[in-house]
């Protein structure tokens, strides 16, 4: 026997065999169930997916003598009417593809064929692909019989384009919305073809061709056999690199570490790397990007579809001294190069200059960092460099207090709620040295730099939300109120999670560890940095002046320069 394709050997049988479409087979199994089967259906997503595929099913289950109404409601697949699907000899279910038979007279047929009862079965089922292509008198002659079809008819409709569906038929069917198949879910669909056949797979090989196949099952499945044919009945990495074009991940790992710990030294030996390979500068570009913008959503604590746990820490790792300000930087900067290279007649020379160039970039100071060092009186000594680099400025031994923050006065109609009472977060630091006399709230406020610059050492991403959005609200000498300024579960909830981390650092700090309590948010504040820039220009101090002439400012909104291009 020839070798048949996996996408055509796996094609599923049983509704439970379709991957990704829960949501739609379980609602056809109630209706088979429950007996309030529609007349017309509509499967519309992307192709490869399984709307083909479900239609036969539904038609097997609709006829089946055997399905089992109580239970799974599976046609049994073992039966004469069934059997003769498989075989494309059962004369009660109708196929066509309506970008072969798009006209009039075509649907005329059917039209007039639906009419005579069924040969075998109690149903005719009539499935008609592509739908979206019959032309516009197609459409208007079918649709007389879409709004009363024979008792004994249910028709199947699928499409990829469902806008080029009149609204008519859209009015007359049950439409149900295919879903692209998440790799979270094609990944473990390979393994098991790979383990039936007795393939040898690797587990980032079936991931690379999950994201690979970008939510269509049936080409992960041909990508499968491309490398199973390739590689001999097994599923390696490498091959799997090579069938696919993929550039291997841990170029994108190294190029981010030597850049985030600005390693100059090893610079040229990745760049002679890249070249050996042969590597695409533009498709290497892409992938860092891609790389970079999953390690902000990483940094950020969002979710990552499609990269195994280990990559991830891999990634982690690699981007560790990088801000999520300087990875944005950084795709800024590879999107500019990638659009520089189609017009360049030297893609490599290009590419090496700028990486070695970028390899050298100081970290994106927040505002707030160049304003603790020039109100530290470390004015026009500082060499910019050094001025400019945020870890260095942590390395400050003592940096001075920031500005208290500016509480707004208080509206005239007060809309906002007064804060409840603080409630303890659920992660509250156990108090050992606390209910030191010393230490008072205004300490605490007037040592927040350093505290802040201890909390950096242990934990960035603590430190960049600290700065931007939390307050010290109170403190009884043992308990430490902090509250957000911006409102939102999210925000809360990231600082419930770092209230450990800022108590250790208060520990550094002064020497005492209060118990970390949440307050309520209190969008009533308004730090300090956000104050200065939010004043119209006439109304800036000096401060903000000599800023901006020092380091050549443009004035950019915050919110949007966070917004991913
Ligand atoms: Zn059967």
């Amino acid at each position: 026997m020839s070798y048949q394709v996996i996408a055509r050997r796996w094609r599923p049988k049983k509704f439970s065999d379709v991957v990704g479409q829960e949501h739609i087979t379980r609602t056809i199994q109630n209706a088979l169930r429950q007996g309030r089967l529609a007349h017309a259906f509509l499967f519309t997503g992307p192709r490869g997916v399984g709307k083909t595929s479900t239609a036969r099913i539904l038609a097997r289950a609709v006829n089946c003598p055997n399905i089992d109404l109580h239970g799974e409601v599976e046609p049994c697949n073992e039966c004469d009417t069934c059997r003769a699907l498989f075989e494309d000899r059962e004369m009660d279910v109708i196929e066509m593809d309506a970008a072969s038979y798009t006209s009039v007279d075509d649907i005329r047929r059917i039209n007039e064929n639906c009419r005579l009862s069924p040969v075998a079965g109690q149903r005719k089922i009539y499935i008609i692909d592509e739908v979206h292509m019959l032309s516009k008198s197609a459409f208007n002659a079918f649709l007389k019989t879409l709004e009363e079809p024979p008792e004994h008819v249910i028709f199947i409709l699928a499409t990829t384009d469902v806008q080029k569906v009149p609204a008519t038929i859209l009015s007359r069917v049950q439409r149900f919305d295919f879903r692209p198949v998440q790799p979270a879910d094609v990944a473990p669909h390979l393994k098991k073809i790979c383990e039936s056949e007795g393939w040898p797979a690797e587990d980032e090989a079936l991931w690379l061709i999950a994201r690979r196949a970008e939510g269509s099952l049936r080409d992960a499945e041909g990508l499968l056999d491309q490398v199973v044919s390739y590689a001999g009945n097994q599923v390696t990495l490498e091959a799997t690199r090579e069938v696919l074009g993929i550039l291997p991940g841990d170029l994108m790992a190294e190029a981010t570490r030597l850049l985030s710990g600005h390693r100059m030294a090893e610079v040229p030996a990745y760049l002679e790397q890249l070249a050996l390979r042969g590597v695409d500068y533009t498709d290497l570009l892409k992938a860092m990007q891609g790389y970079w913008m999953d390690l902000v959503f990483l940094k950020e604590g969002l979710p990552v579809s499609g990269r195994m746990e280990t990559e991830m820490q891999q990634m982690k790792e690699a981007g560790a001294d990088l801000s999520i300000e300087d990875l944005f930087r950084l795709i800024r900067l590879a999107e500019g190069l990638e659009d520089a290279l189609k017009w360049s007649t030297a893609p490599r020379v290009r590419f090496e200059v700028s990486f070695l160039r970028w390899a050298t970039l100081d970290r994106v100071a927040t505002i707030r960092d160049i304003l603790d060092r020039l109100s530290g009186g470390e004015g026009s000594a500082v060499p910019e460099r050094q001025a400019m680099t945020a870890s260095q400025a942590t390395a400050v031994s003592s940096p001075p207090p920031p500005p208290a923050p500016i509480v707004k006065p208080a509206p005239i109609k007060a809309e906002t709620t007064p804060p409840t009472p603080p409630v303890p977060a659920a992660e509250s630091t156990p108090t050992n040295a606390a209910a030191s006399g010393e230490v008072d709230l205004e300490t605490l406020r007037a040592r927040w730099g350093e505290i802040l610059a201890a909390l950096r050492k242990r934990n960035q991403a603590a430190a960049a939300m600290a700065e931007s959005s939390w307050i010290l609200d109170s403190f009884d000498g043992r308990k430490l109120t902090v509250c957000c300024t911006m409102a939102g579960k999210f925000a809360t909830d990231r600082m419930k999670e770092s209230l450990p981390a800022l108590a250790a650092a208060i520990t550094d700090v002064c020497g005492i560890t209060p118990i970390m309590a949440a307050g309520a948010p209190r969008t009533d504040v308004v730090k300090p940095v956000e104050k200065l820039a939010a004043k119209p220009p006439a109304e800036r101090d000096d401060l903000f002046n000599s800023l901006m002439n020092r380091f050549g400012g443009v004035e950019i909104d915050p919110k949007k320069s966070r917004e991913p291009r």
